[in-house]
């Protein structure tokens, strides 16, 4: 029903040459799985020689933020129309940017509405710091950020949505949440607040992925939850033979 999709976010690492290495190296590892949706997130900088090497290939390509205007006085940041001349899709609201970067549900929600209208698919990321976890908020933030993120975006556009569901104290952490945790929490939250935006019958059809700490040994026992389609990986993405591994392992 819903297809496997598996992301690697990059984050701020690799050079030019370093990225052209690494996708060098974990390309026919990917190519070699075709019954999952594969894309890899480089920074900016590598996005047009990456998008060279992927061309042909049906590895997808997305960048790790933009910004919500199409164009003008806006130094520094990149719009959703330059973001789609090289890539696919679009990761949003990351907890490193909404933590280091003042992202809001409100920001989160206006460069989810305009990388939608720009034909790219975002990776919308939501998820409880480990103060709100252990102060039993963990529903309400992840309730609120799905309901703010994705404020007025139609059911029709909510095919073209991906959810990664990535509690804070999890990323980069080595602690990642139980896959039965995980499950329960996009399962039950996160699905059931798509379900009230679109309706239950489109809210199926989006695929919500986990993030945080999963590796190639732990990958399978995530995947094989009903509610999750998906990773997005950061640390493990950047060793071809572990994203090749987790991509296998959600195959
Ligand atoms: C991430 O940055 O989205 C992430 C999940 O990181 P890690 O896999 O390193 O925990």
């Amino acid at each position: 029903m819903r297809r496997p999709f598996v992301a690697g976010n990059w984050k701020m690492n690799k050079s030019v040459e370093q990225a052209t290495l690494l996708v060098a190296d974990m390309l026919p590892g990917l190519e070699a799985v075709k019954t999952v949706d594969r894309v890899v997130c480089p920074p900016f900088t590598s996005l047009m020689v990456v998008s060279g090497m992927l061309a042909g290939t049906e590895i997808g390509l997305g960048a790790q933020n933009l910004h919500w205007e199409e164009s003008g006085a806006y130094t520094g940041e990149v719009s959703p129309q330059m973001v789609k001349e090289f890539c696919r899709f679009v990761i949003l609201g990351h907890s490193e940017r909404r933590a280091y970067f003042g992202e809001t549900d409100e920001t989160v929600n206006l460069k989810t509405k305009s990388a939608i209208a720009a034909g790219l698919t975002p990776i919308v990321c939501v998820g409880e710091t480990l103060e709100e976890n252990e102060a039993g908020q963990t529903e309400s933030v992840v309730s609120r950020q799905v309901k703010k993120g994705l404020d007025g975006i139609s059911k029709e556009q909510s095919a073209f949505l991906v959810v990664a569901y990535e509690p804070v104290w999890a990323i980069g952490t080595g602690k990642a949440a139980s896959a039965q945790q995980a499950n329960d929490i996009i399962g039950g939250v996160v699905r059931r607040n798509l379900a009230s935006a679109f309706g239950s019958e489109a809210a199926d059809l989006i695929r919500i992925l986990y993030g945080g700490s999963v590796k190639g040994g732990n990958a399978a026992e995530f995947f094989s939850q009903s509610d999750i389609d998906g990773g997005l990986i950061g640390g493990a993405s950047l060793k071809a033979e572990d994203f090749v591994q987790i991509v296998e392992a959600a195959a």
